[in-house]
């Protein structure tokens, strides 16, 4: 079957199968669920797949809300990524319903002719995107999911198609002060103040920024600041990520933000606890290759893709992208001036142009599938890698 057959076919498809996903897409962001609690999520996921003829198995690699499905059996093996967690307090507001509904059908309309053109095919259910640290990518890529596949590919909802955006690497980590609780205005001298630690710690950020990478980026919240303004706070606790262009930055620059925390400590007395911040998200290295693939296909369809070069989020494809090839570019759902992580993009992710969206992105992560099978150069290439 040459590629332009096998294409109108991955098409045919997926065209018949556009309300279910669109269904799915709904239903998930009606449901949101946090990272590894995605119990919904990836049982309709994996039940659509199932539907559909994929071998699936929900629950793999000791992760609950994991799960493979496979489809065909050519030599050249494309993993597509789900994600399916939500935010904290904002619902689906990355647009992983999107992401989830797109990368199943991106599978069906690969599926559907992968024995054709020399595919096998598998959904990975990648849950956890959004926790910052071991996340569901993360383990998986160490616990071997991806082991003996060639390429992996994901498309993310943004308010505009940009092919190669700028991710970073991250990491997450926890920080708390223990102090010692004092009647604040009757014997503040027996108090350790856990408040100034961080607040101590907080200038000192403030300070640090002037002195790190433009590319750099540090932000966290305080998520215990004390329980009464008449006793001395004992215990606070912050979580902070910090950015760089590359985990080897991002090692450099690791060092200097624990040594502002570890300045309140000094400053108050107080004790200094870290956890987190040992599994970080890398920064994507995208496959050329497979994302012109990508951007043309799309382009095909009709959408337009701008450049954005100042954009710099964090993702755990990027772990992916470092053990194997891999694209992720980002696919417009029509929502400036919303962007990711507010309500107003959670809201923008379930309208028409959200659903034109999955329907797109499915279709021309499918159709890259063909080209990378049918092209021998590219093929040979990616067969060499594993
Ligand atoms: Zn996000
Ligand atoms: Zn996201």
């Amino acid at each position: 079957m040459d590629a332009m057959m096998a294409k109108a076919g991955a098409r045919e498809r997926l065209n018949g199968s556009q309300q279910t996903l669109i269904d799915l897409s709904h239903h998930i962001h009606a449901h949101p669920e946090l990272g590894y609690q995605e119990e919904l999520a990836s049982r309709w996921l994996a039940e659509a797949l199932a539907d559909a003829g994929f071998a699936v198995e929900l629950g793999v690699h000791d992760l609950p809300t994991a799960f493979v499905a496979r489809a065909g059996s050519g030599p050249l093996h494309v993993a597509i990524c789900a994600e399916y967690d939500c935010l904290p307090a904002i619902g689906h507001a990355c647009g992983h319903n999107i992401i989830a509904a797109m990368a199943v059908g991106a599978g069906l309309a690969a599926a559907q002719v992968a024995d054709e053109v020399g595919l096998t095919v598998t959904v990975l259910g990648t849950p956890a995107e959004e926790v910052g640290n071991a996340s569901g990518k993360v383990l998986l890529l160490e616990r071997g999911a991806f082991d003996g596949m060639h390429a992996a590919m994901m498309v993310h909802p943004g308010p505009l198609d940009i092919a190669l955006p700028n991710l970073i690497a991250a990491a997450l980590f926890n920080v708390r002060y223990t102090g010692k609780e004092a009647h604040a205005a009757a014997f503040p001298e027996l108090g350790i103040n856990a408040a100034d630690a961080l607040t101590v710690a907080q200038v000192a950020i403030g300070l640090l920024r002037q002195h790190i990478r433009i590319t750099d980026r540090i932000h966290g919240i305080t998520t215990k600041g004390g329980d009464a303004p008449n006793v001395i706070p004992a215990h606070t606790a912050a979580t902070y990520i910090v950015r760089a262009e590359t985990l080897g930055q991002l090692e450099e620059l690791t060092p200097r933000l624990f040594h502002c925390f570890e300045a309140g400590a000094l400053a108050t007395g107080a004790r200094l606890e870290f956890d987190g911040g040992d599994k970080p998200y890398a920064h994507v290295v995208h496959h050329t290759a497979l994302s012109l693939l990508y951007q043309r296909n799309a382009e095909t369809l009709g959408r337009q893709f701008v450049e954005m070069a100042q954009v710099a989020g964090t993702t755990d494809m990027g772990n992916v992208s470092l053990g194997l090839p891999a694209i992720h570019p980002l696919i417009g759902i029509n929502s400036l001036p919303a962007v990711n992580h507010q309500p107003e993009f959670a809201a923008a992710c379930t309208t028409p142009a959200a659903d034109q969206a999955l329907m797109d992105g499915a279709l021309a992560m499918a159709w890259t599938a063909v080209d990378a099978a049918a092209d021998d150069t590219l093929r040979a290439s990616l067969l060499g890698q594993a």
